[in-house]
C-alpha cells in the first residue's frame, strides 16, 4: 500500500485526496490545512488532519478539529506527498520533502524546472519512472496533451496551434476576475504553449490564451498541422481508444459549457466534476494535412487522475495502460457520457 499526504486542501489537493482513497494500492494518511475553516470540518470526516506549522496545530484543537500534528509529522509517515499549495509555494516546499526524504508531485503552477519531469499520463508516462520529484501539468495543458497526443500516435503531428478561452477563476472563489471584461494575455505565445512541449516532443506548438468572466470550464480550438494527410473518416472515432476525452455534441442538447457541465452532474460525479476532456463531434474536421477541433476542459478535475498515475510511475508500480485503467475503474471514468 503506497502510503499518500497531500499538502494544500483546496481545489485541485482535496479532488486528489478523494481519488487516491478510491485506489485499492494506495491510501491517504493524511492531509496539510493551514485554517480550521469549513473544508477543514469536512474533510476531519474522512481524513487525518495536519496543520501547515506546529504553531497552527493548537488552532485546529480549539475549533474542536481533531489535529494530529504538523505537516513535518506527516511527512515522517508518507512514502510520497502530493504539493497541491498555491503556485509557486512548492518551489519553497522540495527542501522540505528532501529533508524527510520523500517523493513529491507538484502542480502545474510550478515553474517546469522544478522537478526531473513534467507529466501527462497518455503523453509521457515512463519518463516519470522511479522519479523522485514531478510536476503534473496544468489543466489546460493536460487537455492539450491528452487529445494532441492521441493524434500524434496516429498521424504524427508537425505544428499545433490553440486558442484558450480561460475561465476567470474557480466556482468558490469570489476575489478574483475579471467579471465583465476579456481579458488577452499580451504575451506570445502564452506559456502553454512551452508547457505541452514538456511533455509532448512536438516541433511548433503556438497558443494564444483569452480570459473570459466564467468559473466553469476553459474552451480550446485546436488546429493541428499532421505528417500524414488525413480524411473525415480517419478523424472519426480517433478519440474513442482514450477513456479520459469523450465526445459530445450539440445534437443531443450539449451546446455550451454549461451542458457539459449539467452532464457530470448527471453522470452523478461528486462536485459535478468532469475529468474526462470533451470534444464537440461537429467541431472535428480534417482536411489534408490539417485537423481542426474545440474542446471543454474543466480545470477543477481534469489534472486529478494524472496524479494518481504519477504516483503509480514515480513508484514503479505498474506501465501506463495498467495504471491508468486501475485509475479509471476506481473512478468511473469510462470514456462516455
Ligand atoms: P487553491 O488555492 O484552491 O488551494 C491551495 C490550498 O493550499 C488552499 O487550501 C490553501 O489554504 C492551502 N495552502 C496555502 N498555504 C499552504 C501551506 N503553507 N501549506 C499547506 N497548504 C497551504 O489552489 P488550487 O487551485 O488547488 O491550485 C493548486 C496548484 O494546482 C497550483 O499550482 C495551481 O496552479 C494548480 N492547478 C490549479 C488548477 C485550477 O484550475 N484550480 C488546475 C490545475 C492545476
Amino acid at each position: 500500500m503506497i502510503k499518500v499526504g497531500i499538502n494544500g486542501y483546496g481545489t485541485i489537493g482535496r479532488r486528489v485526496a478523494d481519488a487516491v482513497r478510491q485506489q485499492k494500492d494506495m491510501s491517504v494518511v493524511g492531509v496539510v490545512k493551514t485554517k480550521p475553516d469549513y473544508i477543514a470540518t469536512n474533510a476531519s470526516r474522512t481524513f487525518k488532519i495536519f496543520a501547515d506549522t506546529s504553531e497552527n496545530v493548537r488552532k485546529f484543537n480549539e475549533a474542536g478539529i481533531e489535529c494530529e500534528g504538523d505537516v513535518q509529522s506527516l511527512l515522517e509517515n508518507v512514502d510520497i506527498m502530493v504539493d497541491a499549495t498555491p503556485e509557486g509555494m512548492g518551489e519553497k516546499n522540495i527542501e522540505m520533502y528532501r529533508k524527510f526524504r520523500v517523493k513529491a508531485i507538484f502542480q502545474g503552477g510550478e515553474k517546469s524546472s522544478i522537478g526531473q519531469a513534467s507529466f501527462n499520463a497518455y503523453s509521457n508516462f515512463t519518463e516519470s519512472w522511479g522519479k523522485d520529484y514531478v510536476r503534473v501539468v496544468s489543466c489546460n495543458t493536460t487537455g492539450l496533451a491528452r487529445t494532441v497526443s492521441a493524434i500524434e500516435r496516429a498521424f504524427g503531428v508537425m505544428r499545433v496551434e490553440a486558442t484558450l478561452i480561460r475561465r476567470a477563476t474557480d466556482p468558490n472563489d469570489s476575489k478574483k476576475g475579471p467579471i465583465n471584461a476579456v481579458e488577452p494575455s499580451l504575451k506570445f505565445p502564452s506559456h502553454h504553449g512551452p508547457d505541452l512541449k514538456t511533455v509532448l516532443r512536438i516541433p511548433e506548438v503556438d497558443t494564444v490564451a483569452i480570459k473570459v468572466p466564467t468559473t466553469l470550464m476553459h474552451v480550446h480550438t485546436v488546429n493541428v498541422r499532421t505528417e500524414k494527410d488525413v480524411s473525415q473518416d480517419d478523424l472519426n472515432g480517433i478519440f474513442r481508444p482514450y477513456r479520459r476525452i469523450i465526445e459530445v455534441s450539440g445534437k443531443s442538447g450539449i451546446v455550451s459549457t454549461a451542458q457539459v457541465m449539467d452532464l457530470a452532474r448527471e453522470m452523478g460525479r461528486k462536485r459535478g466534476d468532469l475529468f474526462e476532456i470533451a470534444v464537440w463531434k461537429e467541431s472535428m474536421y480534417a482536411s489534408g494535412n490539417n485537423i481542426r477541433y474545440i474542446q471543454a476542459v474543466n480545470q477543477e478535475s481534469d489534472v486529478v487522475p494524472e496524479n494518481v498515475d504519477a504516483i503509480r510511475a514515480m513508484m514503479q508500480v505498474s506501465d501506463m495502460e495498467k495504471s491508468t485503467e486501475e485509475t479509471d475503474r476506481a473512478m468511473n471514468i469510462e470514456g462516455r457520457m
